[in-house]
C-alpha cells in the first residue's frame, strides 16, 4: 500500500535559503533541458531522458552550482520535463517554462530518518512539526512551498516494509516473449521451462487424437479424461513456474515494469494466440502485483525504438533477435534492447506519480 505523509517543516532562515537556492537550480535545469529538447526536435532528433542526463553531466563542469543538487533530483526534474512533453504529444498543452510562480517543489528520490527529523540528499536535516516516523519503506520525498510555508511530502510503501531486504530504489523492466519467458533490463534471460513445453506438445497430440474420435463413444470418453488430466498438469506446472519467477523477481526488485499487453486482443491473433501462453502472462502479472509494485507501460514500438538515440523504425530490427539502429549503429539483443525503452517509460510514470 502506497501512502503519503505530509509534514509542515519548521521554518528557519537556513532551510528557506537552501530551498530557494535548490529550487532555482531545478528551474534552471528544467528550462535548459527544455531548450535542448526543443532544439533537437527542430533538427529532427528525439532526445531521451538518458541523453539529456548525459549532457547535464557535461554541463556540471561548466556550471559548478549544478553540483549543489543531488543527481537523482536532477534526474527527477528531467523526467518531469519528459512527462510534460509526453502529455503534450497526447493532446495536452505545450510545456511551459518553469517560472517562479509555477515551480515550487524539489523532488528527492531517497530519504532517511534520524530519531527526530528527516535527512534529504544534498539538502540535509529537515525538522518538522509533529514528527512521527512513517511506517514502511520510504520511497520518495518532495519539498513543496505553499502559501503558509514549506511542507515535506513523503511517499511510503507500507506493504513492502514487511518484505525482504530489497533496495527501495530497485527497478527492473521485463520484455515478455515466447522463446524466453522474459528478458530483464539487467540482462537476465528467463528460460521457458522445458517440462511445460513437453506437456504442451503432448496436449496438442492428445487433443488431435480426441478430435478424430467419434464424439460420445467409449474411446472418446476415455480420451476426454486423458486430455483433462494433461490440462491440469500443464496448469499446475505453469502456476508453479509463475509463482517461482514472480517470487524471485519480487525478492530482488521493489518495482517491476511490464508491458501493458492487450492479452485478450492478442489471443484473437491466431499466430500469437496459443491461449495457454497468454494466459500465463496475465496470471504472472497478477502474481507479481501481489508481491511487489508493478508498473504497466505502453509497449508500442518498444522493439523498434533505439534506446540510445530514440530513432524508431522497423529496419532497426534486423532479425527476431538482433537490434541494430540504422541511425546510430547501436547493436544489442532485440529483446534486451526493448527492456531499456520499457524501463525509461516506467521510470517516467513512477516520477509522474510523485512529483508535484
Ligand atoms: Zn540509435
Amino acid at each position: 500500500m502506497i501512502k503519503t505523509y505530509t509534514y509542515k517543516i519548521k521554518p528557519s532562515e537556513k532551510v528557506e535559503q537552501k530551498f530557494n537556492h535548490l529550487v532555482g537550480i531545478c528551474r534552471f535545469v528544467y528550462n535548459i533541458s527544455k531548450e535542448v529538447k526543443e532544439e533537437s526536435y527542430r533538427r529532427g532528433l528525439r532526445l531521451s531522458c538518458f541523453d539529456i542526463q548525459k549532457q547535464l553531466t557535461d554541463a556540471k563542469k561548466e556550471h559548478t552550482f549544478l553540483k549543489d543538487v543531488h543527481s537523482q533530483t536532477l534526474q527527477a526534474v528531467i523526467d518531469r520535463l519528459d512527462n510534460s512533453f509526453k502529455k503534450f504529444f497526447k493532446g495536452a498543452g505545450y510545456p511551459k517554462w518553469a517560472s517562479k510562480k509555477k515551480w515550487k517543489s524539489i523532488p528527492f528520490k531517497s530519504i532517511k530518518t534520524t530519531h527526530n527529523a528527516f535527512k534529504l540528499p544534498s539538502f540535509g536535516v529537515v525538522k518538522v512539526f509533529k514528527f512521527k516516523e512513517p511506517k514502511g519503506d520510504l520511497k520518495t520525498a518532495t519539498i513543496i512551498k505553499e502559501a503558509d510555508g514549506l511542507y515535506l511530502k513523503i511517499v511510503v510503501d507500507e506493504y513492502n516494509s514487511k518484505v525482504k531486504n530489497r533496495d527501495s530504489q530497485s527497478v527492473v523492466a521485463l520484455d515478455m516473449g515466447i522463446k524466453f519467458f522474459a528478458v530483464t533490463s539487467d540482462g537476465e534471460y528467463l528460460e521457458n521451462p522445458k517440462h511445460l513445453f513437453k506437456n504442451l506438445s503432448k496436449l496438442r497430440i492428445e487433443n488431435r487424437k480426441l478430435s478424430r474420435m467419434k464424439k460420445g463413444g467409449s474411446n472418446w470418453k476415455k480420451q476426454v479424461i486423458v486430455v483433462q488430466r494433461l490440462y491440469l498438469k500443464v496448469k499446475r506446472c505453469r502456476l508453479d513456474f509463475l509463482q517461482k519467477q514472480s517470487t524471485l523477481l519480487s525478492n530482488n526488485y521493489e518495482n517491476v515494469i511490464v508491458e501493458d499487453l492487450n492479452i485478450k486482443g492478442m489471443s484473437k491473433n491466431k499466430r500469437l494466440s496459443k491461449h495457454i501462453l497468454d494466459c500465463g502472462w496475465g496470471t504472472f502479472f497478477s502474481l507479481l502485483e501481489y508481491k511487489t509494485n508493478v508498473i504497466k507501460v505502453n509497449p508500442r514500438y518498444s522493439s523498434q525504438e533505439c534506446s540510445k538515440c530514440g530513432h524508431t523504425c522497423k529496419e532497426n530490427r534486423k532479425t527476431q533477435s538482433l537490434f541494430e539502429c540504422v541511425n546510430c549503429g547501436y547493436t544489442e539483443n532485440a529483446d534486451h534492447q526493448a527492456t531499456f525503452n520499457l524501463l525509461q517509460r516506467g521510470q517516467s510514470l513512477m516520477e509522474a506519480n510523485v512529483v508535484h
